[in-house]
């Protein structure tokens, strides 16, 4: 050894590398102790050391993944991808997370899936290119909770809950005049049908007329509402698909505890930028993800796909499918349309808020059975590159 305390050296600045100068026992120690998991690699991608703390994280001992690629700590699709990732940056020295750090999930060895923030140093060793990386568990950890906290009330502000609250008093105050109208009209027609005459008939034909009127009035009242909380204000911008959903995923994650999902995300690398409101888009995802677990809750096996294939005319499609027991045809019929849930808690308003914000950007959302028996949800949107990017 050990290109290892060149890279703990340049990633962790404030200790001079004189200082570890044949100390294997000071390395030692500082992977017992440090706080963070911290994984070295080469530039393979083989571990190279392994912290105490991130053994206690993925349930891995060292000597379990020392020289294994570390994709092994990692679900789809980075785990297929981190060869790449690696071979990219050491052609290019384009840093896509080296020096930037990002949240992202991770793989426990009992397959469980947790969200982490992963910053990663650079050194350049005699033995080679040397990458380490520092792990924090955004689960357990409290201070860095925080920072999944700040995204969290980010996508949380056009949440079910507020869309709920200011739908509710906004719908009371409007719907109150056409329905008023409506018990008038009826009332009327009422009074007027208990000595029924053929002008009294042609009166009752009016105000059913008024009432049907003022009835559509409600509904385009409800609509209007929904439209506004769905489409707000957007602020659209070229996002990375892969890191829009992987940030979602972590968030729908967070609170999941130890309910093993098996999470499989394979992203089309040619159809990543899209032009959107990362916002409004993780929203629907985080909606679309927390339905499937939802859903999943009583199932054997929890299964998440997310996939994304370029699709016609400059779109990206993206697909959440689950193995859950698959949407009850009662709801299946109704299912964009406000207020159908079938959870005692639900306010069914996840979907139908879902669809203003897809087709506010263009897109379209549909539902189908998936493959495995379970729901499969799918949206479209608009590409920002061209189809040979
Ligand atoms: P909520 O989650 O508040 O009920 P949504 O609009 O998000 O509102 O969902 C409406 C209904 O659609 C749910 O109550 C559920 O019955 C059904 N649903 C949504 N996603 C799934 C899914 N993945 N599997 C089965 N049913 C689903």
């Amino acid at each position: 050894m050990c290109p290892f305390k060149d890279a703990l050296a340049a990633a962790a600045p404030g200790h001079g590398a004189a200082g570890f100068d044949g100390d294997d026992a000071y390395q030692r120690s500082i992977l017992a102790t440090v706080p963070d998991g911290m994984v070295a690699i080469d530039s393979a991608g083989h571990i190279l050391s392994f912290s105490a703390a991130a053994t206690a994280m993925f349930g891995y001992d060292e000597a379990d993944v020392r020289g294994r690629n570390v994709k092994l700590l990692m679900p789809q699709p980075d785990r297929d991808a981190h060869d790449g990732y690696i071979r990219r940056y050491l052609e290019t020295g384009e840093a896509r997370i080296i020096g930037i750090g990002r949240v992202m999930s991770a793989q426990r060895r009992d397959g469980s899936l947790f969200p982490i923030e992963l910053a990663i140093g650079d050194a350049h060793t005699p033995q080679g290119r040397v990458f380490t990386g520092f792990v924090r568990d955004l689960t357990e950890r409290q201070n860095t909770e925080r920072r999944l906290a700040d995204l969290q009330s980010e996508v949380s502000h056009m949440s079910r809950v507020s869309a709920m609250g200011s739908l509710a008093s906004a719908l009371a105050h409007e719907l109150n005049q056409p329905l008023t109208a409506i018990a008038n009209y009826m009332e009327g027609a009422r009074e007027l049908l208990a000595a029924p005459d053929a002008e009294r008939i042609a009166m009752v034909r009016e105000a059913m007329g008024e009432a049907a009127a003022e009835a559509i009035r409600a509904g385009e009242i409800v609509r209007r509402l929904r439209d506004f909380i769905a489409r707000g204000s957007t602020e659209k911008r070229v996002e990375s698909l892969r890191k829009l959903v992987t940030e979602a995923n972590a968030l729908a994650l967070t609170g999941l505890g130890q309910t093993a999902v098996d999470m499989d995300i394979r992203l089309d690398p040619h159809a990543d930028r899209v032009l959107v409101d990362r916002i409004q888009i993780q929203q629907v995802l985080l909606n679309l993800i927390r339905n499937a677990i939802e859903a999943m809750q009583r199932s054997p096996r929890r299964r998440i796909q997310i996939r994304s294939v370029a699709a016609d005319n400059n779109m990206v499609r993206l697909s959440v499918s689950d193995s859950g027991p698959g949407l009850s045809p009662d709801i299946a019929a109704h299912l964009f349309e406000p207020f159908r849930s079938s959870k005692a808690e639900g306010m069914g308003l996840g979907l139908s808020i879902s669809r203003g914000l897809i087709e506010g950007h263009g897109g379209r959302i549909w539902a189908e059975p998936s493959d495995g028996g379970g729901a499969a949800f799918h949206f479209t949107l608009m590409r920002a590159d061209s189809e040979d990017d």
